[in-house]
């Protein structure tokens, strides 16, 4: 496969049941170039760009089936805008393309054949007449609705994507219409093509494999088939999972946390909350707002729909906003739709570990590891800013000075260091904040503002692993800190008027590893708050970063690692996403190639290197 024989739809992964979604159904197998099909256009440009590419660098391609590596890297899938904020987001679809589908398929063609043939004879007066009897009688047993036509249609049907949702307001979009064995997709949510990405297969001749480098390698229980992963464990470590993160110990020390470097964790964090896509039926429906004026004095005025906080102080004065996920379920969405209006008493939720990318609803996992990212105006000379996160009941903080520009970091434990920043005066700049794997991080423009040591602490495996999250209901003006309000930005004056503008105001959360141990009958997840991992030389531990989704280290069943010699190369970039389709545009069908959308364009914007 390697090498770009069209040999199709390999390799053959372990049966799993049929109604488990796009989830443990992830064969997490990377393909060979340039399969034949719909996309071929974009192939045969693929082609010529990377056979001058190969040329270069002695790179290889490899097309991403499934979603196991998703948000990161995805398999094939729709591309969506929420039909009701806007909010873009990705839904698995690979189940539409594995063997199993391909077998349906195949049996689907033999029927309509033998229909016909069964048709051609029963209308065909030459023929006897009880052979035309017995032609439609067979005829009528294949095409009743509990015959082989309606049974093949209807698990067809079931590989379909039904619906997804909007993981940043809940909404759910259905993806497909009619009902029963004639379901189609609707067809302005078509499915895509997996990315299509750049492997350097000589990354790992000179140099030792990082952790936390994507990586394609031999599957250990099935020789010929490609995976991507995520490196997590090295040779000679115990690894460990727990409360989300990675853990790591040599020699029977204590295990440490394995933090991602600044461009990993940037890169891995997930959108929980976008202000700049608000759901305005909510809204005009009275529900509540994702950020509150939190010291109710009236000194934030929000705009555009929500979408930017304006607070002006006067000396002394302060303003806070905090962050409540009121994220609307499907029965408040359903009620507002009938117009019965929003439930009274809404509450906040804690942020958890959903991925709109898999059909099955999983998200069970409470995710303290959190980020605020927001625009910051500032209208005047002097002033603070102060960021706050929650984790766990545990209150972190970065408190900008806008007359000097310098940052100052605390972490709950006491923990603290300062760095300079540009954050100076009046301007406008991108800042986020983040608590991720126990450090705490400040960004400026993407940029990492490092302190002179690092704002971070250890803690306990064991601790950290039956760690609960806070759950107290706080209103406006409280000072516990609450999982259920866990990010906060503050304006703060001190001897002048500050005026400050925040918008483009964001919550990520970090990736979150599930210590699977294997899966329930329909699909979902079933986990212990510690698994443990032995390496030794020369064996590698690998992860998909969607854990929810990915048979990976945690799930084979010979070994749990990846030999040394199994290692082929290292994912460099993805080279061709999906093509984007002009809004205005004609389907033309030609023979061979198919349906083509034109005009369309490649996805320059998710072309990237892959960290
Ligand atoms: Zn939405």
């Amino acid at each position: 496969m390697v090498d770009g024989k069209n040999k199709k739809n390999q390799p053959v992964s372990p049966a799993l049941s049929e109604e488990a979604a796009d989830g443990p159904t992830q064969h997490d197998v990377v393909r060979g170039p340039l399969g034949f099909g719909r996309e071929t256009v974009e192939s045969l440009v693929i082609a010529f760009t990377l056979a001058l590419l190969f040329r270069a660098f002695e790179a290889e391609a490899f097309v991403i089936p499934t979603g196991s590596m998703a948000p990161t890297l995805m398999g094939r899938h729709k591309d969506l805008d929420c039909s009701e904020c806007d909010f873009n987001f990705q839904a698995g679809a690979s189940r539409e393309e594995d063997d199993q589908s391909h077998t349906l398929r195949t049996e689907l063609g033999r029927v309509n054949r033998e229909i016909e043939r069964l048709r051609r004879l029963a209308a065909d007066s030459s023929a006897g007449l009880q052979q035309r009897d017995v032609a439609q009688q067979q005829l009528a047993d294949l095409e009743s609705p509990s015959g082989k036509l309606s049974v093949l249609k209807m698990r067809l049907a079931g590989k379909m994507i039904a619906s997804a949702t909007c993981p940043n307001c809940g909404n759910v979009m259905k993806l497909i219409e009619g009902e029963g064995p004639s379901v189609t997709y609707d067809a302005r949510y078509p499915s895509y093509n997996g990315d299509r990405i750049l492997v350097d297969k000589f990354a790992y001749d000179f140099r030792e494999p990082n952790r936390w480098d994507v990586i394609v390698f031999k599957y250990p229980e099935g020789a010929n088939t490609n995976y991507i992963k995520r490196l997590v464990g090295l040779p000679n470590e115990l690894v460990s999972i727990a409360g989300g993160d990675i853990w790591t110990s040599r020699d029977g020390q204590p295990a440490t946390i394995a933090r991602k470097p600044p461009h990993v964790m940037q890169a891995m964090l997930q959108v929980v909350h976008d202000s700049n896509f608000p759901a305005s039926l909510m809204q005009t429906e009275g529900w509540p707002s994702a950020w509150t004026d939190w010291a109710d004095t009236s000194l934030w005025q929000s705009e555009k729909n929500r979408r930017q906080f304006t607070a002006t102080c006067s000396a002394g004065q302060s303003a806070s906003l905090r962050y409540q996920r009121f994220n609307p379920t499907l029965d408040d969405w359903k009620e507002v739709r009938l117009g019965m209006g929003v439930r009274k008493g809404a509450r906040p939720a804690l942020v958890k570990d959903f991925q709109a990318y898999n059909a099955i609803s999983q998200g069970g996992h409470w995710v303290g590891d959190l980020a605020v990212e927001c625009t910051l105006e500032s209208k005047s000379e002097s002033g603070r800013i102060v960021l706050d996160l929650v984790d766990g009941g545990q209150q972190h903080s970065c408190s900008i000075d806008l007359a000097d520009g310098m940052a100052t970091l605390v972490a709950a434990s006491g923990v603290k260091a300062s760095t300079p920043t540009p954050i100076r005066g009046k301007g406008s700049w991108e800042v986020m904040f983040t608590n991720v794997d126990d450090e705490l991080r400040l960004f400026v423009d993407k940029k990492l503002m490092p302190t002179a040591t690092p704002v971070a602490w250890s803690s306990e495996i064991k601790k950290e692993s039956t760690r609960d999250p806070v759950l107290e209901v706080v209103q406006p003006g409280s000072t516990v800190p609450s999982d259920l309000a866990p990010a906060g930005i503050t304006v703060k004056a001190d001897d002048e008027p500050v005026a400050v503008v925040v918008s483009s105001i964001k919550v990520l959360r970090d990736i979150f590893y599930i210590g699977a141990v294997g899966f329930g009958r329909r699909g979902e997840i079933r986990d212990e708050p510690i698994l443990e991992f032995p390496l030794e030389a020369d064996q590698f531990f690998v992860l998909g970063d969607n854990s929810a989704a990915s048979k990976d280290g945690r799930l084979w069943i010979d070994v749990h690692y990846v030999d040394r010699r199994l290692l082929l190369g290292r994912a460099i970039s993805i080279v061709w996403p999906h093509m984007v389709t002009a809004s205005r545009h004609v389907t033309v069908t030609l023979p061979i190639l198919g349906e083509l959308r034109l005009p369309s364009w490649p996805n320059f914007a998710r072309m990237k290197f892959i960290r």
